[in-house]
């Protein structure tokens, strides 16, 4: 199986970017930010958001799974319910990125990554994918763009979804899970040795697939 893994911070296009490489190559893309904010959105509907007892705990009652519809669509099923929408917010956002940094948080999700992609060709994305989750994957790219133009993408995002956000917040939710995702013990959020660094603040999204693409065949 050809596995490649593709982390980076929020907002730097990876799950957009990656989607599309995927589809073209014919390779199932995985988003793991999405298993992440299923146990966030489970802790919040148990008041365990911010008691990690009741947080690990809870994970015994918890059952996460992916689904890929016809289109190659990700869906994730939490407890039996299909939560894929529910998972977008800000709010469950930043909870996601709390809940990651708990180990026994990660390790409930570890095995679930490692199978999916011992069966399939994937692009998987996350935080961690090619230092803990998928060490041996032939191809790690660490995808990133400033944080300003980070922030605007998602600004748009959210905007054209009809929620009323502000820039500024925007821009401080991004420093701050940069902050979080990038200094917490457990598998932090950085490249590793092997990573094509890949910057996409001054590409268009067509020119970071193509990129993408180039790097995942060698060419780049
Ligand atoms: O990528 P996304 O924004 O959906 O991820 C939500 C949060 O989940 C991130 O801020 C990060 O804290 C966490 N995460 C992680 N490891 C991954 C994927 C996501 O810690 N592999």
């Amino acid at each position: 199986m050809i596995n490649v893994a593709i982390d980076g911070p929020a907002g730097a296009g990876k799950s957009t970017i990656a989607k599309a490489a995927a589809k073209r190559l014919g390779f199932i893309y995985v988003d793991t930010g999405a298993l992440y904010r299923a146990v966030a959105l489970n802790a919040k509907r148990n008041g365990a958001l911010n008691d990690n007892g009741k947080l690990t705990k809870m994970l015994e009652s918890t059952e996460i799974s992916l689904k890929f519809d016809e289109s190659g669509s990700q869906r994730v099923i939490l407890n039996g319910e299909d939560v894929s929408s529910l998972i977008r917010t800000p709010e469950i956002s930043m909870g996601a990125s709390k809940v990651s940094a708990v180990p026994q948080v990660r390790a409930f999700l570890l095995d679930l990554q490692r199978n999916i992609a011992a069966e399939n060709n994937v692009i998987m994305d996350g935080r961690d994918i090619g230092t803990v989750v998928l060490p041996e994957a032939q191809v790690k790219i660490f995808l990133t763009a400033s944080p300003e133009k980070r922030a605007e993408r998602r600004y748009k995002e959210l905007i054209e979804k009809g929620e009323s956000v502000m820039y500024e917040d925007v821009l401080s939710d991004v420093i701050q899970r940069d902050y979080q995702d990038s200094h917490r013990k457990i598998a932090p959020m950085k490249p590793c040795r092997t990573s094509v660094i890949a910057d996409t603040s001054e590409l268009t999204l067509e020119e970071s697939i193509e990129l993408i693409i180039k790097i995942i065949k060698g060419e780049e």
